[in-house]
């Protein structure tokens, strides 16, 4: 297969987490006899100092030709001045836009040998694996907002969350589509005691889930109960579906299950003829640009292999690649080649590249002996997850 890859590293360790997918989307190629082309672009902050605007117009049209997207983070300090006329974050949003990348996925895996990295008891924590489905490019992150003069000379702020019918139902497709392919079970998760887009957010997937999805479970959660059951009983959970400031939230919670928020992939998708069609996708870690541990060589670059692996098998339907890597991330942590988000005090951190020297090496050597007729036995993502969920409660792939 030939494709080409726009990588966008962006700012803080978004650069240094980029260099480690790019180095296994380099072995993948070699290993299956892939040609993948990889162009750089700016984003971010970066953008701004170099071009004057965070998303310039080369690096949307870079995407646009592109068969997928690799992204780091954006943001840091240096563009976070009160009162900015352009933010790094005004990139992101304005990629996900462009590219109409409506769906985003997040799945949260608790892999054993991380039980000790998560604040949560060892008990809650066994079993998890659960995907949530965050709606990218409505509600209040999208909405109009402004400012006023409010009573008595006040100023006032507005931002208002604004939903259609067809936002709703689109992503609720999605997420009850992966749920088919998994344990069945979708929770649709609003305010709908409070907010009118709510109301019309469950009866929109309520409607949606009895028609299409007669086989799927449906349950409604309150916002604020799911963001108690996500630390009382995880396990509970297949997929989530939510609106995006409730899912961005929820997400950098559910991070905080498996042990770090270095360890979490996403894929932003946008539509698609079929389910099981690869189309374009952004994919990047869910972290930001940890500006704190920047330029220091210890960021975990786990979330952006496995976003790789998502690449690979969600816009190039590459299955048994995506199998490979991420057998190899399960390996690298099952061997104890931890970053120091991971490690417990008794324990010797490796950095970045190291991790990501192993996870490639592991690529490299491991990857033929993973069942390749087994792993291009179905081209759907919704069955490629129904396979993963066999593996549930230990995420490492059969090596045979
Ligand atoms: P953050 O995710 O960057 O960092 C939160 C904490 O997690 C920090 O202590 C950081 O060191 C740690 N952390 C994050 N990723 C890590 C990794 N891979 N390995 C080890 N530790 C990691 O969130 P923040 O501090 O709230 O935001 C920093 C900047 O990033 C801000 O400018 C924010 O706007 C931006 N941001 C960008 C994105 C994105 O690009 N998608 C997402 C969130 C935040």
């Amino acid at each position: 297969m030939k494709a080409l890859i726009a990588v966008l590293p962006g700012d803080g360790i978004g650069p240094e987490v980029v260099a480690e997918g790019v180095r296994v989307l380099r072995a993948v190629a070699e290993r299956f006899g892939h040609s993948f082309v990889f162009e750089s672009a700016a984003i971010g902050g970066g953008a701004i100092d170099t071009e004057g605007e965070p998303l310039p117009a080369r690096t949307l049209a870079l995407c646009r030709r592109a068969n997928a997207i690799l992204l780091g983070a954006v943001g840091g300090p240096a563009w976070d001045k009160p009162g900015a006329a352009v933010r790094p974050e005004q990139g992101l949003l304005g990629l996900r836009r462009g590219l109409g990348l409506f769906a985003n996925l997040r799945p949260v895996r608790v892999h054993p040998r991380l039980l000790a990295a998560s604040p949560v008891k060892e008990e809650r924590l066994r079993g998890v694996d659960l995907l949530v489905v965050r709606e990218l490019t409505g509600g209040i992150y999208f909405g109009p907002s402004a400012r006023d003069n409010g009573e008595n000379g006040e100023v006032r702020a507005i931002d208002s969350c604004v939903y259609s019918s067809s936002e709703i139902a689109r992503v609720v497709r999605v997420a009850a589509e992966l749920a088919r392919g998994r344990r069945r079970r979708l929770t649709s998760v609003d305010k709908a005691n409070v907010l009118e887009t709510s109301r019309l957010w469950r009866e929109v997937a309520t409607a949606i889930v009895r028609d299409e999805f007669p086989d799927v479970t449906l349950d409604h959660l309150l916002v604020d109960a799911c963001a108690m059951e996500l630390i009382r009983a995880p396990a509970r959970f297949d997929v989530v579906v939510t609106e995006n400031m409730f899912g961005d939230i929820l997400t950098d919670e559910a991070a905080v299950l498996a042990g770090s928020i270095g360890m979490l992939p996403s894929a932003s998708l946008g539509a698609a003829p079929d389910a099981s069609a690869p189309r374009l996708g952004l994919y990047e870690p869910i972290h930001g640009s940890a500006p704190d541990i920047a330029g220091r060589g210890i960021a975990n670059p786990f979330g952006t292999l496995l976003a790789t692996a998502m690449l690979l098998r969600h816009s190039l339907g590459l299955h048994a690649e995506a199998a490979a890597v991420e057998a190899a991330v399960y390996a690298t942590i099952d061997e104890g080649t931890l970053t120091a988000d991971l490690v417990t005090k008794d324990e010797r951190a490796a950095s970045t590249s190291v991790v990501g020297e192993r996870v490639t090496a592991r690529v490299n050597t491991d990857a033929m002996s993973i069942s390749t007729s087994n792993a291009r036995a179905t081209s759907s993502p919704a069955h490629e997850t129904r396979r993963e969920n066999a593996r549930t409660d230990t995420p490492t792939i059969s090596i045979t």
